[in-house]
């Protein structure tokens, strides 16, 4: 009987320990499965749709090049899986494991669902280690970044990478598929997606293509990682939110590199720790970790102020040029520089007080590499609300930030209203009375915002 591989966010055949575990038993039923219904309001973002498209579909060019196809199904994951090995007489399903929490309570419906004639086997492989593998000296488990970091230090390197199958076995029969086509995960009108299309080639060799790119440059990631001006950081993100790459592949070629590339390894386990930490908090995305922070005075968004303030947010029209360049560039390309998340979130959650699951949330929609754990961990660690987090009255000052990061070729590049504009002026043109009528004046100023934010934390504190 044939084996099914069960694809989610592990969109690869190489170093992926499911199909090769399935392809080793003989003939294999490869099957995605669009399911809106499970993870119920955490369903995929838009940009994040427009990738999952393109990346089946090179999915599903790479395995008709070895003699198999990519069977699609759209519906609950249990049921669409049940009716398949009803249908092929499969008594195997083969996965990886995820760690997001609605798919703990599918994989436990799909067993109810198969129970008696077919077993889901899960593999590890889309993280350095296991999450929950390492723990503390008692026993318990890391909620803190850097002992977490020094712990899984001691047990890389990873395993090497593995080839992917030079062949897979077709069944005698396939079952009905769906049609890419018909699940409208691209953008119709107005089509958004033509910076998106611009700017990224996803699937697997998109995500081989990006490493070989980087990984030379990967010696210099600790000077150059936080100047957005410049291309020094590896756009790697996307690809492993969709599992195109393994980490264990990035992290042999990087450390191939030579010894400057710790800080690009330990940039890289902020991954591991972030599924980590929903491993253990699996409502991290929807409410404040530290208990007293659940209480902070947020403005309130049915106010039509707020609402405005959020939208020129959403927008980058805030006039603060840092900040609306990384909102343009979240906007045209699905993805925003890490340093200037930083600012824009702070901006967001401080000065603007708007609550962190709003920002989370506006993310969510609209980056390519959304996902779950790093996108909460991120906002509550910018916020002060996590579990190992900045301190919310730690304030950044978008313009100071902006000049020291020599941000203005990037200003220049996505807010064009500046592009005239030069150093310093370009930072902060309202200061230096050289702003442009068509770019707006600031929503706040810094003072009053900061001085916001702290009043609204003293209530807390
Ligand atoms: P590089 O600098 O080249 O780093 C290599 C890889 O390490 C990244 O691809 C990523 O997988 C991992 N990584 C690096 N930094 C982090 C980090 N702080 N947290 C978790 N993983 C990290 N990253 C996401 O993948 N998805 C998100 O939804 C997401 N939301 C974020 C929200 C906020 C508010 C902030 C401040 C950061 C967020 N990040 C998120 C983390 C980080 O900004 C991106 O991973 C990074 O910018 C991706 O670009 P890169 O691939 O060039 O990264």
């Amino acid at each position: 009987s044939p084996t099914i591989i069960w694809f989610r966010r592990d969109l690869r055949l190489s170093d992926q320990a499911a199909v090769a575990a399935a392809v080793a038993k003989g003939p294999v039923i490869p099957v995605y499965i669009l399911d809106d219904e499970t993870p119920r309001h955490r369903k995929m973002g838009a940009a994040s749709r427009w990738w999952l498209h393109h990346s089946l579909e090179q999915l599903d060019a790479c395995l008709r090049i070895l003699g198999s196809r990519l069977i699609l199904g759209q519906g609950r994951v249990e049921q669409v899986l049940a009716e398949i090995v009803k249908s092929t007489g499969a008594t195997e399903i083969h996965a990886l494991h995820h760690h997001e929490p609605w798919w703990r309570n599918a994989e436990k419906a799909l067993r109810d669902a198969v129970e008696g004639e077919a077993e889901l086997i899960l593999h590890h492989g889309n993280y350095l280690l296991p999450p929950g593998t390492l723990k503390t000296g008692s026993g318990g488990e890391y909620k803190i970044y850097t002992p977490f970091w020094k712990s899984l230090r001691e047990r890389m390197p990873p395993e090497a990478p593995s080839l992917g199958p030079s062949q897979l076995e077709a069944p005698a029969e396939w079952p009905d598929t769906a049609d890419l086509g018909d699940w409208n995960l691209l953008p119709k009108k107005p089509d958004w997606a033509a910076g998106l299309v611009k700017a990224w080639s996803p699937g697997e060799a998109g995500a081989q293509a990006a490493l070989e790119e980087f990984v030379d440059k990967a010696p210099g990631y600790d000077s150059g990682r936080n100047l957005p001006s410049e291309e020094r950081v590896s756009r790697l993100s996307p690809h492993l939110h969709f599992g195109e790459i393994s980490p264990a592949r990035i992290w042999h070629a990087v450390s191939a590199e030579g010894e400057n590339v710790e800080t690009y390894c330990k940039e890289l386990v902020w991954r591991d720790y972030a599924q980590n930490v929903i491993c253990q908090f699996p409502q991290y995305g929807g409410e404040s970790y530290r208990e007293k922070m659940r209480a902070l005075p947020w403005r309130d968004m049915s106010d039509l102020q707020v609402q405005n303030d959020f939208a020129a947010w959403t927008m980058g029209k805030t006039g603060y040029p840092i900040v609306d360049a990384g909102m343009r560039e979240l906007w045209v390309t699905g993805w925003m520089h890490n340093r200037v998340r930083m600012i824009a979130a702070s901006f967001l959650v401080k000065h603007l007080l708007i609550d962190w699951r709003e920002g989370e949330q506006w993310f969510w929609d609209t980056l390519v590499d959304a996902d779950y754990a790093s996108n909460s961990v991120n906002w509550q660690w910018v916020s002060g609300t996590g579990v190992d987090s900045n301190m919310f009255v730690r304030i950044m000052a978008p313009l100071s930030q902006s000049e020291k990061f020599d941000a203005g070729n990037y200003i220049r590049k996505w807010v064009p209203e500046l592009a005239d504009l030069d150093d310093p002026y370009v930072h902060d043109p309202e200061e230096h009375g050289c702003k442009p009528a068509s770019y707006p004046s600031k929503i706040i100023a810094h003072k009053a915002g900061r001085e916001r934010a702290l009043a609204a934390y003293q209530k807390v504190k």
